[in-house]
């Protein structure tokens, strides 16, 4: 069984707040055509969703980034078309409010991933060398069978963005596609 996990895909990550801006752009019509076959697949689908408190003082983020995804702000809505893909399959979605990198951290995704006998995680979104790797590091520590789809994670680092990719593929053996899964 597998699942797929798309990653702060939101305005703020991608031309607002804390922009990932034309690599994030250039992806969307991707992670959107992504999202729609896992759900038409019948696989579990999950939106993990940055969501910030504006300056919480007990956030380690506050310190390290300007505001971004305020709970309630236009900001955290999914960019692009992608929000008119969740619209329309929400209950085939599972939105995941995240508040730290790792979709792992501080939510019920392994316990989900767990109760449906799912062993395969494919990653998609943003940043490929913050909250993607944080994530695919989890997912490692936990056992889990790790696909990344190069044409639909982005970051604002281009040498971030590589790094992370041959990271994944060398030190935590994930498979590395495109295209067509
Ligand atoms: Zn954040």
């Amino acid at each position: 069984m597998r699942a797929l996990v798309v990653i702060d895909f939101t305005n703020d990550f991608i031309d607002g707040s804390l922009p990932v801006g034309q690599p994030g752009i250039d992806i969307a019509p991707r992670v959107s055509q992504l999202t729609e076959q896992f759900v038409k697949n019948g696989d579990f689908v999950v939106m993990a969703v940055d969501m910030h408190e504006a300056d919480d003082p007990y956030h380690p983020e506050t310190k390290l980034f300007p505001p971004h995804n305020l709970r309630g702000s236009k900001g955290r809505e999914l960019y692009g078309e992608l929000k008119a893909v969740y619209e329309d399959n929400k209950d085939a979605i599972y939105w995941m409010d995240k508040t730290r990198y790792s979709a792992f951290s501080g939510t019920d995704l392994e316990l989900k991933l767990r109760g449906r006998g799912i062993t395969e995680l494919h990653l998609i979104g943003v940043c490929t060398d913050i909250c993607v790797l944080h994530t695919a590091v989890d997912a490692y520590n936990r056992g889990f069978d790790i696909i990344i789809h190069e044409d639909a994670v982005a970051s604002f680092n281009p040498d971030g963005h590589k790094w992370a990719l041959g990271h994944f593929q060398g030190s935590i053996g994930a498979r590395i596609v495109s295209a067509e899964v």
